[in-house]
């Protein structure tokens, strides 16, 4: 973990560590899904030094926890999303109705298959996917983002 707080976009990412998380996330959704052997525990690993590490996340659990303690997941069933989200490596994630994959989208679509579009737009590169989340890559900040996220809206004539 860095110490300066940076994020992945200034440290950057090695890149097996991606396929070896993966991999372990992987694993236990299937031993959870199968319910055989899911080990609930919070697993660590530091890829450079080969050393892996787990704690049992039982302990963590709150009875009074809405989510963790008594299963209920409200945020899973609310459809009111941030229109607008920064993400790392300035790139944003615009919401829409996924209405939007099927309208005429201002810009040119240079790819496409049944759940992804690749756009241009602009100066802009985007993919849209098919639920109506849309990454923009390109904007200076999340103003620029808010500016082009209402474009789009006022072109497109979407409902949100
Ligand atoms: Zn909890």
């Amino acid at each position: 973990m860095p110490t300066t707080g940076e994020s992945c976009e200034i440290n950057g990412v090695l890149p097996p560590v991606i396929t070896q998380v993966a991999s372990m996330e992987v694993s236990e959704a299937i031993r959870f899904l199968s319910r055989q052997g899911f080990s609930g525990k919070l697993i660590s690993a530091d890829s450079y030094k080969i050393d892996y590490r787990t704690m049992d996340a039982g302990p963590l659990k709150s009875d009074s926890c809405k989510v963790c303690g008594q299963g209920i997941y409200e945020l899973l069933n609310k459809n009111n999303f941030t229109a607008v989200q920064s993400n790392c490596g300035n790139v944003y994630t615009l919401r829409f109705n996924e209405d939007i994959f099927h309208d005429n989208f201002p810009g040119d679509v240079i790819r496409q298959n049944r759940f992804v579009k690749f756009i241009s737009y602009k100066e802009y590169e985007m993919t849209l996917f098919k639920d109506g989340r849309m990454n923009v890559y390109g904007l200076g900040d999340v103003d620029d983002a808010n500016i082009l996220y209402k474009e789009i809206i006022n072109q497109v004539n979407i409902r949100v």
